[in-house]
């Protein structure tokens, strides 16, 4: 059918604005899960039938819930909506004052991390060098071209011959890893610039992070962080650092870590050596300092705001736009690398992500006592949910989760909307929707902006 004519049947149909209402309920997502069947809201204490709700009254006899996927191509929508926690979560853990987090933790010595990948070839980049001679294999050793932003070539290698395929992918396999040394090293590296032992600058500062993952356009991943330190008060979730503790101090431990922290990879299949894994030299490491307003009590939020920003445009899509050949070389090799390997060799576990191009991490990560989770946000969405469900449905009264469950029998019935125009309709209210919600969030930064000058 012509998307048109599918478009406008939904439009025309009597049951459009019911359709709307399960539409708006999956978040206009782009992939839904089609489901059949029922959900039954209880009292928790009497067993009560507060509210019941089944797919046989909807539009077409069925029920949607969102897909949850986190990319952007797949899901404009849930991606969004997943990146709209991290930055809470981010937000919420360098400037406090929101979801259970007091402002004092912005006073913390606190810092804006960048790590990339070391250099594994000449790539072409924005920046112009100058002349550079030429390899063995007759290309200039650096770019030297004067590229538009939006070139498909940037990112591309210089010299696909150069390139180091293999050091790459196994960079990017040991990258998770490479993390967690450099945390181990840098608590060390902390008590070292404290005067103090490991165990004693254990007893009176904690190290938190909220670390998001991104690829750039070369295929490597690099990671943002935000740093903090707190103090240890077992009553207190969010204790200050002692005195002392300070931003210089943290930020001197953080490069030392960062330049010396080593990891020797598995050894590539028919290479002979091991290679040696560190951090690339482009490091950026910023104190975030608390900037005294008028008053003498003003907290830098616009600057958390900025930051949480910045490390949630992070994006989990590899190669925005670019050639692809540098990308699927980059995930051919790494198959290689996994076909290669022994069977005891954890490069077996390349073949299923070679497709991540060898990274197999997590994109957004932060320490136990960093903020909230996701996992709270997303409770805290669910039991809104509830909660309307219940005052829709006249029964307040129940309104706190303990006394209200919910007790569901659903059958799975397909994946995406029921038709092209469906699928339209919900992209198109998708855009809208995400449009306004980011210009509130920027509304919101810039006012904080405005009340800290
Ligand atoms: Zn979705
Ligand atoms: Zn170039
Ligand atoms: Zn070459």
């Amino acid at each position: 059918m012509n998307l048109g004519v599918s478009v406008a049947r939904r439009l025309r149909s009597p049951e459009f604005d019911q359709w709307l209402q399960g539409a708006y309920r999956t978040g206009y997502c782009s992939n839904p899960v089609r489901l059949s069947g029922e959900s039954i809201t209880l009292a928790g204490k009497s067993g009560e039938v507060l509210a019941q709700f089944s797919s046989a009254a909807q539009p077409d006899g069925l029920t949607y819930v969102r897909c949850g996927n986190r990319r952007a191509r797949r899901c404009a929508s849930c991606s969004h909506e997943y990146k709209g926690d991290t930055w809470h979560m981010i937000m919420a853990g360098a400037a406090g004052g929101m979801k259970g987090v007091p402002e004092t933790i912005s006073a913390h010595p606190m810092v804006f991390l960048t790590l990339t990948a070391p250099s594994f070839g000449a790539v072409h980049t924005l920046g112009r060098t100058r002349r550079s001679g030429v390899c063995a294999h007759g290309k200039v050793r650096a770019c030297e071209c004067d590229h538009a932003a939006d070139d498909p070539m940037l990112g591309e290698p210089v010299c696909v011959d150069c390139y180091d395929y293999a050091g790459h992918i196994a960079w990017q396999f040991h990258a998770p890893e490479l993390w967690r040394r450099f945390t181990i090293l840098l608590r060390r590296r902390l008590a070292r610039e404290l005067g103090m032992t490991n165990r004693a600058a254990s007893e009176i500062v904690r190290l938190q992070f909220a670390k998001v993952a991104e690829f750039q356009r070369r295929g490597a991943v690099h990671f943002h962080a935000i740093v903090r330190l707190d103090g240890v008060d077992d009553l207190e979730p969010f204790p200050a650092p002692p005195l002392g503790v300070t931003e210089s101090v943290l930020v001197k431990a953080i490069r030392g870590a960062a330049r010396d922290v080593v990891l020797t990879a598995l050894r590539v299949p028919g290479e002979a050596e091991e290679r040696v894994l560190r951090w690339g030299t482009q490091m950026d490491v910023q104190a975030i300092v608390q900037r005294e307003g008028l008053d003498g009590s003003l907290s830098d939020r616009a600057v958390a705001a900025y930051i949480a920003k910045y490390a949630t445009k992070a994006t989990e899509d590899i190669g925005g736009t670019g050639r692809r050949v540098h990308l699927d070389r980059l995930k051919a090799v790494a198959s290689q690398i996994a076909e290669g390997a022994d069977s005891e060799s954890a490069y077996v576990l390349l073949g299923k992500w070679a497709h991540m191009l060898g990274f197999r991490g997590h994109f957004s990560t932060k320490s136990r006592r960093y903020s909230v989770t996701l996992g709270s946000l997303r409770g805290a969405r669910r039991q809104w949910r509830l909660e309307r469900l219940l005052e829709r449905a006249g029964a307040e009264d129940h309104l706190h989760s303990e006394e209200a469950r919910v007790i569901g029998s659903w059958s799975f019935a397909g994946m995406g909307w029921r038709s092209d125009g469906d699928r339209a309709l919900a992209l198109e209210a998708s855009r809208a929707v995400r449009d306004w919600r980011d210009n509130r969030r920027e509304r919101l930064i810039q006012r904080e902006g405005n009340e800290d000058a």
